[in-house]
């Protein structure tokens, strides 16, 4: 009892010491020392080509990979069947008394080739100016891994953790998830946890470290009207017939008010919920972005047409956007045609609690009735938009923590972008939080695809400090 007593206010003296940056815990003072091991075990993780969108063999190959590694750090893992690839599932437990956090990854990449502009082999990772190339560095290898590595050297100090921890890897992220939502509702007793902190994602151009509170959804769709099916001589028939351009074009400003900008599918914004003090408080903390900005936009910054709410707008606000045209000509030079079929493809981005299935209905019926019954309405995909409450206590404490770790911290009340956070707060009502690691230029999807190795140990040591600041 003594022992116990004494070794939980030792943890509490460690922590405020990290607090104030007077002592080294022995766990970070162990990542430190081996940062060259950990790199090696990336290197060797990323070598697998972990295609989902392919079924690829290298699925396969990152989950035994995986598993094993968890396995030697003490982690009791599993490789868990769903309807389609299998999730790694991991749980180090100490006392039911003790806080349980759960940590979501994906080990599963986008495709990459690298006669796509790659400067080496995607899956023979190369590191350069401090940086690790290779398919899956930033998304996701790197980021979960930083975290099961911090796992790991407790477990090589013969430290205990002060908490639980549990591990949700899934297979399946770049195909949107697909499975994931029926495996958690399944197992929500295995899954049970008091808070959910994952990585993805980037940082902050600045180089801070930056936590979200959730994210918006998604609703894609496509937009098709049949013309003839045949690209037509537009001198010949132009006049005659009407490019079905013209249709789809008027039913898409159907949706649209040309002024304000907002969407008019009646319903849309009734589940729009206004933003808590909490929420309002981080929102305005964030600085503002125009020299950001300015990095990737140069001059075309003016084009944004208020920087001083650019979060506002992008983080707290639903959007409508046409992502582009497919039909008719529109390689360099020309070609006069009336084009045999025209697709438009739009996204919605939704803040909560707008539900992309029930406006994917309202957007049908509302075509319909305007009498656009002729345009073809397709779901492509949807995501669920989700947020934790900043005034949650867990979510006060992981900020507080790291503050700690830098003063420099940024908290957005939720990404712009969408992730599967929804089956966390909404599924198993449990607060979530994601803290991304990788670099601002990391180029997700794109060809060398990277991290910088700074942050991937960075990483290793932000889980310690959360592990810690959870248990206090
Ligand atoms: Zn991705």
């Amino acid at each position: 009892m003594f022992f116990s007593l004494w070794k939980d206010c030792s943890r509490i003296i460690s922590l405020l010491k990290n607090v104030f940056g007077e002592f080294m815990s022995k766990v970070i003072e162990y990542l430190r020392e081996n940062q060259e091991s950990a790199v090696s075990i990336l290197v060797d993780y990323l070598k697998f080509p972990s295609i989902s969108t392919t079924n690829h063999p290298g699925l396969e190959k990152s989950v035994n990979f995986l598993s094993k590694l968890m396995n030697e750090s003490g982690i009791d893992t599993s490789i868990l069947s769903t309807d389609g690839i299998p999730v790694v599932y991991g749980e180090l437990l100490k006392d039911k008394d003790l806080p349980t956090l759960l940590i979501y990854g994906h080990y599963d990449v986008q495709p990459a080739e690298i006669k796509e502009g790659w400067s080496n082999d995607p899956f023979d990772p190369v590191i350069r100016n401090g940086k690790i190339y290779a398919r899956g560095s930033g998304d996701n290898k790197g980021q979960h891994l930083a975290q099961i590595l911090a796992v790991r050297a407790y477990k090589q100090i013969g430290e205990e953790l002060p908490i639980n921890i549990k591990f949700l890897i899934e297979g399946e992220e770049e195909m949107g998830s697909p499975n994931l939502g029926k495996f958690v509702s399944e197992n929500k007793e295995l899954l049970k946890a008091d808070i959910a902190c994952s990585s993805d994602g980037s940082i902050h151009p600045s180089g801070c470290p930056t936590l979200a509170l959730g994210c918006r959804g998604l609703l894609y769709v496509e937009l098709r009207h049949n013309g003839v099916n045949k690209d037509l001589h537009s001198g010949t028939y132009g006049g005659a017939l009407a490019s079905p351009f013209w249709r789809l074009l008027d039913a898409i400003k159907t949706l649209r008010d040309s002024e304000s900008g907002k969407v008019l599918i009646p319903g849309f914004y009734d589940q729009v919920l206004p933003l808590g003090q909490a929420d309002l408080d981080i929102l305005n903390s964030i600085p503002n972005p125009k020299s950001e900005l300015e990095i990737v936009l140069g001059e075309n910054v003016d084009r944004i047409s208020n920087v001083d709410s650019f979060y506002e707008s992008t983080l707290t606000k639903p959007n409508f956007n046409i992502c582009g045209f497919q039909g008719g000509y529109s390689q360099d030079g020309m070609k006069t045609i009336i084009p045999g079929i025209a697709i438009a493809k739009l996204d919605f981005r939704l803040v909560v609690d707008q539900d992309p299935d029930s406006i994917f209905e309202d957007l049908c019926e509302f075509l319909a009735n305007s009498g656009f019954d002729d345009i073809e309405v397709k779901k492509m995909a949807i995501f669920k938009p989700s947020k934790t409450p900043a005034d949650n206590p867990f979510v006060e404490k992981i900020v507080q923590t790291l503050l700690c770790y830098s003063k420099e911290t940024l908290v957005y009340p939720n990404f712009g972008g969408s992730v599967p956070d929804v089956l966390f707060t909404k599924e198993m009502k449990i607060p979530s939080v994601w803290f991304p690691l990788a670099n601002a230029d990391t180029n997700s999807h794109g060809p060398d695809e990277n991290l910088d190795l700074d942050l991937f140990h960075r990483g290793s040591e932000l889980a310690v400090h959360l592990i810690e600041g959870i248990y206090t």
